[in-house]
């Protein structure tokens, strides 16, 4: 059971009071903060707006199954995209959700009343609704966003397997039993991805590029093997659908070896590569993912991802935190601004080595660990975005493969423009 703050529109600022407070932060990069906060809901004729058909309403993910008949997301006039969200992935509600709303025949974001910001659904990609040549829907296969593949290889996390073992935020190991009464794959056939690829980019100008990810897998002669195995054998039948060996395309992968990192670069083509320390300090790090810590370590994350700008380049690799999660309780930090200072000066250890920070909404969902937490302040995440946006900006740090143009999840990348 999640708990509902009831005063808490008193004990923050607002929406419209933030936008004023960061005038040099985008306007339409806050108010999709507070969207992923607080989730949205529907009103019944922006419900009737909605069609299945032409809507994007499931898709294959690590951390969630999305294939009911809610957006899977949505995107502002500038191209901002709103990730999921919907008040049954968002929060559940822990502060009042957003109202999607038509008012004067517009499709329109409000909040208690108020019209914020036209909005509208993402469009179902065309390959979705066929079948791959074993009979099942491709949208089970590949995911999407507007304008990238999703490709979640492998829906089981290995560090799970140990109690206590999961990352205490992860929805995956609650989604174990789902899969399994709901038949989903834990592991996908590679010849069905590259069917339903195929099929994905008939539909020309829709994909710009790739990003894949998965559950950690723990095999291998060297720890991490076997998942850097299944990318190799993914990307060996992907290759034959393009002219050039490097192909656009992003890992989100575990900690790999400079050995593997090696190995990836120049097996599969992939030009940028991300590992997530998740929370930028050890001790809450060993506290929050326990398995990452056991069979890596803090400081041995760091030095793979300094080795791995070696291998792909600055500019090519980042990693990703949850956003707020430092300050679970009961041992993160107990104020805002002792998280944003310390996070901004780990962010900057990082961008000293040529690695940048992207931060999430941090999403508190049942069957976590951390069902009961509270995400932070609609200002905290504006004040985490634009430090981290700023280290990365002062330090020259690319993240074009990251940007609101290729993910739309990370604000602090959204506001990678021009
Ligand atoms: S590494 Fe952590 S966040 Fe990633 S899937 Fe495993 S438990 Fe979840």
């Amino acid at each position: 059971m999640t708990i509902k703050l009831e005063n808490w529109r008193k004990e923050e600022l607002g929406i419209n009071d933030v936008i004023k407070k960061y005038p040099d932060v985008s306007r339409f990069v806050i108010l999709k903060t507070d969207v992923q906060r607080r989730g949205y809901a529907l009103s019944d004729k922006a419900r009737e707006l909605f069609d299945p058909d032409i809507h994007q309403s499931k898709g294959r993910t690590v951390f969630i199954n999305r294939e009911n008949i809610n957006p899977s997301g949505l995107i502002l006039r500038d191209g901002t995209l709103i990730v999921g969200s919907y008040t049954e992935e968002a929060n559940f509600g822990i502060r009042d959700p957003y109202l999607v709303d038509v008012v004067n025949g517009k499709l329109v974001l409000t909040d208690q009343g108020e019209v914020l910001e036209e909005v509208e659904y993402w469009r179902k990609p065309h390959f979705f609704d066929k079948l791959t040549s074993k009979g099942n829907p491709m949208w089970q296969i590949v995911g999407s966003r507007p304008q990238r593949f999703d490709i979640a290889l492998n829906k089981h996390c290995h560090f799970w397997d140990k109690p206590g073992g999961g990352c205490k935020y992860c929805t995956i190991g609650s989604l174990a039993k789902e899969n399994k009464d709901k038949n989903i794959s834990n592991l996908l056939d590679i010849d069905e991805v590259f069917e339903a690829v195929q099929e994905g980019l008939k539909q020309k100008g829709r994909f710009t590029t790739f990003c894949l990810t998965m559950g950690s897998i723990l095999t291998g002669e060297e720890l991490f093997d076997h998942e850097i195995q299944l990318y190799v054998d993914l990307f060996s039948k992907l290759k034959k659908l393009f002219k050039e060996n490097k192909i656009h395309a992003q890992i989100v992968g575990s900690a790999y070896s400079k050995k593997q990192l090696e190995v990836l670069r120049d097996k599969t083509g992939v030009i940028s590569y991300t590992t997530d320390l998740e929370v930028l300090n050890p001790k809450l790090f060993e506290w929050i993912c326990p398995g990452k810590a056991e069979f890596v370590g803090y400081n041995e994350w760091k030095k793979r991802l300094y080795d791995a700008v070696e291998v792909f380049g600055k500019g090519n690799v980042n990693t990703g935190i949850v956003g707020g999660v430092d300050l679970a309780q009961p041992y993160g930090y107990k104020t805002e601004a002792e998280s944003l200072k310390a996070n901004f000066a780990e962010a900057e250890e990082l961008a000293k080595h040529g690695v940048s920070v992207i931060n999430s909404v941090w999403h508190v969902s049942p069957g976590t660990y951390f069902h009961n937490q509270i995400p932070p302040s609609l200002e905290y995440y504006v004040q985490l975005s634009k430090g981290l946006n700023d280290i990365r900006e002062a330090y020259g740090i690319d993240v074009y493969f990251d940007d609101y143009r290729r993910c739309g999840n990370h604000p602090s990348s959204d506001l990678a423009r021009i």
